[in-house]
């Protein structure tokens, strides 16, 4: 019937061998009520929907649609530098895949979808807050042009969900992604010496990923240049991912795992949200480093690939000790443009430095300051008015040889971001059955790089009493 929901399922991780998953269906929820729906993206994926009932019996797991293959991934990972031969997915699901509008395969995967082979000691749940951050972020994210797994669906299930601070209401997210073959994935293999496994691995991601690579060294390297990019885009809206293990590291070259992921308000290079992260491992400016790490795990799993692992040794190193190198260029680049220089070279680095180190001394807002740029008034946003002088005229001198610098900003820097006190604010009121705080952030984040004067509140830093120090895992 027309209100039948219909997914066009075209699965084939399920079709690897067995030992790359191990197949189970959702754990079925008691009342689950639909929150959340993405219709522009479902209509990307060629998704019809169904009506209310059926809609929320999918997404909660407890009525898989027609042509779904659930299963639970393995894989392992380095977390917080230390190594787990086997992790895997604790509390997801793959449903399966489509093949969108645009012939991009994508995976469909709940979150939340209760315990798998992999929980260990965690309840296989999530609850609505880290849900509706995740929903939240990942949407921005992708408005703000930045590669991310995006959010589909969120259903409530009407069960509590034990955390730390006591009882808290049970959600579960659909998140769609490139695919979820992260460095872990590799490492997982290579960690069980299962050369066949890891061939077959290999030769999957090639074909979905990166088809015109023709050997390990040029996945390794092609892996880094989509990274290295990654980490300027994050870099230059301010995000900080707080959980960058090398299971939460893709493949495809997106953002994935939002957990205690938060944006910067106050520049401050050293920033770290995460309560889990108390060494500042993964802080704002740490991130650059951390990748280079996660990308030499990566090649240490591919070297069993190759015949000639003196030979593989040598060029793997290359591509990794290119990466520092690559991702400079990539953040000369993004900010770059965030200062009105369409193409940087590198001798408009000090001009980038030289801004953000009195955003630094003056403690600005990372988001606020960058947009003023375009509109020509960045002095608000400085209190020692005499120390910015200076670079002003520096910066004048520089971009008035450019084409049409203010346009060039406008587009670099988002006038919105979301920001961590008002996601505090948001999940408060959506915890109280209020979802139209969740409603406007989506839809004001929809259009970031667009003035909204009606949404004025949403630009505003946090007020000292609003700052969030932390941010915990879902
Ligand atoms: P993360 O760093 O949040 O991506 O999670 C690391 C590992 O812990 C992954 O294998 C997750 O599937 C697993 N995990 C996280 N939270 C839970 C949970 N509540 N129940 C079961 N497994 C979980
Ligand atoms: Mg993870
Ligand atoms: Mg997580």
């Amino acid at each position: 019937s027309l209100m039948t929901l219909h997914i066009p399922f075209d699965n084939s991780y399920g079709r690897l061998p067995v030992r790359f998953f191990t197949r189970l269906t959702p754990v079925p929820v008691k009342a689950p009520k639909l929150v959340a729906f993405n219709l522009a993206l479902a209509k990307e994926l060629g998704i019809e929907t169904g009506d209310e009932t059926t809609m929320e019996l999918a997404f909660a797991g407890n009525a898989p649609p027609e042509g779904a293959d659930p299963l639970a991934q393995v894989y392992a990972g380095h977390q917080f530098g230390g190594f787990s031969p086997q992790l895997g997915d604790g509390r997801a699901n793959l449903l399966g895949e489509v093949v969108d509008v645009n012939g991009k395969r994508r995976d469909i995967q709940l979150k939340g979808s209760g315990p798998t082979p992999y929980s260990r000691r965690g309840d296989g749940r999530a609850w609505l807050g880290p849900v509706l951050r995740e929903y939240v972020v990942s949407e921005a994210m992708h408005a703000m042009g930045v590669p991310t797994s995006r959010a589909l669906a969120a259903v409530t299930t009407g069960e509590p969900v034990y955390r730390e601070t006591g009882a808290l209401p049970g959600a579960i997210l659909t998140r769609v992604a490139a695919s979820h073959i992260r460095v872990g994935t590799f490492q997982y293999f290579a960690a069980h010496r299962d050369l066949e496994g890891l061939r077959e691995l290999y030769e999957y991601t090639v074909a979905r990923h990166y088809p015109d690579v023709t050997s390990p060294t040029e996945l390794l390297q092609a892996v880094i240049a989509r990274q290295a990019k990654l980490m300027a885009k994050w870099m230059a809206v301010g995000f900080i991912h707080g959980v960058m293990n090398t299971d939460n590291t893709t493949i495809s070259g997106e953002t994935i795992d939002y957990g205690p992921c938060a944006f910067m308000d106050e520049f401050h290079p050293t920033t770290v949200f995460s309560s889990i992260d108390v060494h500042g491992r993964y802080a704002y400016d740490a991130q650059a480093n951390v990748i280079v790490w996660n990308m030499a795990q990566f090649a240490t799993a591919l070297v069993p690939l190759m015949p000639d692992q003196d030979a593989a040794i040598e060029a793997f190193t290359e591509a990794v000790h290119a990466m520092p190198g690559l991702i400079h260029q990539e953040w000369l680049q993004a900010f770059g443009r965030k200062i009105g220089i369409a193409e940087a070279k590198p001798e408009d680095e000090p001009l980038i430095t030289g801004l953000l180190k009195r955003m630094a001394d003056n403690q600005s807002d990372f988001t606020n300051t960058f947009r003023s740029l375009a509109k020509g008034s960045l002095m608000d946003h400085f209190d020692k008015v005499l120390a910015f002088d200076d670079w002003e005229i520096d910066w004048m001198g520089r971009i008035i040889g450019e084409k049409d610098p203010f346009a060039c900003m406008a587009a670099a820097n988002p006038a919105f971001i979301p920001r961590n006190h008002q996601v505090e604010q948001m999940i408060a009121a959506a915890v109280e059955g209020d979802f139209a705080p969740f409603e406007r952030m989506l839809d004001v984040l929809s259009r970031p790089f667009e003035d909204q004067p009606e949404a004025e509140d949403l630009t505003r830093p946090p007020q000292p009493s609003e700052v969030v120090q932390q941010t915990f895992c879902g």
